[in-house]
């Protein structure tokens, strides 16, 4: 029997882009290197549907041991579906028009079936959707009844009290309805993926937004090589949509759209900032900014390293919320401390935040996010600044670039904080992936000391761009 051409990870593929299709297939050595952060993610999606199969005991695992046994697998499938004492298939592999899946999750359910696919993320994205539908396809093609079809996420709102309740971790949404409506443009989009298979060439498809949603591509290397820096793309204040069109036709460049309407409309310190490659803000500061960037007294740079687990394992904890494992600080003083991602580490870490917070009124971190969302544990409140209870402010850097006219060419549109180092400090800091990975990999006490080094950077990073910012934002 012919090899499937399209699994539900190219079908992905190809909705965002088919060029990306082709290169996966037929130009695989132009791929960049998958990062860390990214084969994290996998690993993560892979541990929370593993953990999700005990809402549905004692089924039988199908997952193929290598590519080659997955016909073997196929066939198995099928043939356990039609035995009845089989309840519970887990990776079960359908094939059907080309397409091969893998289904998470196969419940029997009378003289039908249960189909359930698992993420791990707190919320349904279209790309799920999209997922669901092609499985549903595929199934629907092999005859199979179903009467029903689940998407299972993690309830963001799930608090740890010491025994893990899947029932609360999970949240099921039914989604059969809408994946019926889906099947005519999912036999569309198929079909429109295997005509980009059989191409000779790749298809000519210029890049732009599409690059980086839902996934940051990994043909960029290869697709972007030619675009100059500078580009429309990395301006905040255009749309990306528009952005993208002018890409289609070969215009990068600000200064190649002159004379189009919505040049006019790009925030005027942006193109200054892109033409004179510095730092530029274009509007006054709102004025709550002001008067808190103007506290330079008793302000305390801090890092948060932490864990932060889509299954919470520490009493009180939510999924995703920060554990800490590291902090690193420089108030006059600097400082930098170790914990045990259990319960003690978390209150270690919490006392010296305490301490730290009590003896400091402005607080300035990457990212305030992390630092509240392990600080507050209930998420009602942890989004509130200034923290109240101890007449402090916490503002995160990545936040006030966000969220002010303020621009550097090498901010990104996404503004990522090593981004910002680099534009603002000439400096290259580790990763907070690489440094969370090194840490809980380190064995002895120098490899460690190795690690705490390189966080101890991020204070001083952090004082150094708080410097700029103020001098641009308040002239004397
Ligand atoms: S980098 Fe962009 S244009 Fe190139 S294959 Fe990927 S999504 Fe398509």
């Amino acid at each position: 029997m012919a090899k499937h051409r399209l699994s539900k990870s190219t079908y992905i593929r190809s909705l965002q882009c088919q060029k990306s299709l082709y290169l996966h297939t037929k130009r695989p050595f132009l791929r960049d290197k998958i990062s860390a952060e990214q084969l994290a993610k996998f690993r993560r999606g892979t541990d929370v549907g593993v953990l999700a199969r005990e809402l549905f005991p004692g089924g039988i695992d199908m997952t193929p041991k290598s590519p080659s046994a997955y016909i073997a697998k196929k066939d198995e499938t099928l043939k356990l579906v039609n035995t009845k004492n089989i309840n519970v298939l887990y990776e079960a592999v359908f094939e059907y028009d080309e397409v091969l899946i893998m289904l998470d999750i196969l419940v029997r359910d009378g003289n039908g079936w249960k189909a359930i696919e698992v993420k791990s993320s707190r919320k349904l994205s279209t790309t799920y959707y999209n997922d669901a539908a092609l499985q549903y396809y595929v199934l629907k093609g092999n005859n199979l009844t179903i009467n029903s079809f689940k998407l299972i996420h993690i309830n963001e709102d799930y608090v740890f009290d010491g025994t893990l309740r899947l029932e609360e971790l999970f949240t099921l949404v039914e989604v059969m309805p809408k994946l019926e409506q889906m099947l005519p443009s999912t036999a569309t989009s198929i079909a429109t993926a295997k005509q980009t298979l059989d191409l000779d060439k790749s298809p000519d498809i210029p890049p732009g937004m599409h690059c980086f949603t839902p996934y940051p591509c990994d043909f960029l290397g290869h697709c972007w090589k030619n675009i100059p820096t500078g580009n429309l793309l990395q301006m905040r204040s255009i749309n990306p949509e528009a952005a993208s069109a002018f890409f289609a036709n070969g215009r990068f460049l600000p200064e190649e759209i002159l004379n189009e309407p919505i040049y006019n409309s790009i925030d005027q310190g942006e193109l200054q900032a892109f033409k004179e490659h510095r730092l530029t803000t274009s509007a006054a500061l709102p004025e709550a900014l002001r008067k808190t960037l103007n506290r330079s007294d008793n302000q305390l740079f801090i890092k948060l390293l932490s864990l932060q687990p889509a299954v919470p394992f520490i009493v009180g904890f939510r999924p995703y919320q920060a554990v800490p494992i590291a902090l690193s600080w420089s108030n006059g003083t600097k400082g930098s401390r170790v914990f045990e991602p259990d319960a003690t580490g978390v209150e270690q870490a919490r006392s010296l935040l305490n301490e730290l917070f009590e003896n400091n009124n402005l607080i300035i971190t990457d990212d305030a996010d992390t630092l509240l969302s392990f600080y507050f544990a209930n998420p009602d409140t942890s989004h509130q600044s200034p923290i109240t209870n101890h007449q402090s402010l916490i503002l995160g850097i990545r936040q006030i670039v966000q969220s002010s006219p303020l621009y550097h060419p090498d901010f990104g549109r996404d503004c990522a904080f090593e981004n910002i180092v680099r534009a603002l400090t000439g400096k290259s800091i580790s990763s907070e992936h690489w440094l969370r990975h090194d840490l809980q990999a380190a064995e002895t006490e120098a490899q460690r000391h190795k690690v705490m080094a390189k966080l101890e950077q991020y204070p001083e990073v952090l004082s150094i761009i708080t410097g700029e910012i103020r001098s641009l934002l308040l002239p004397v």
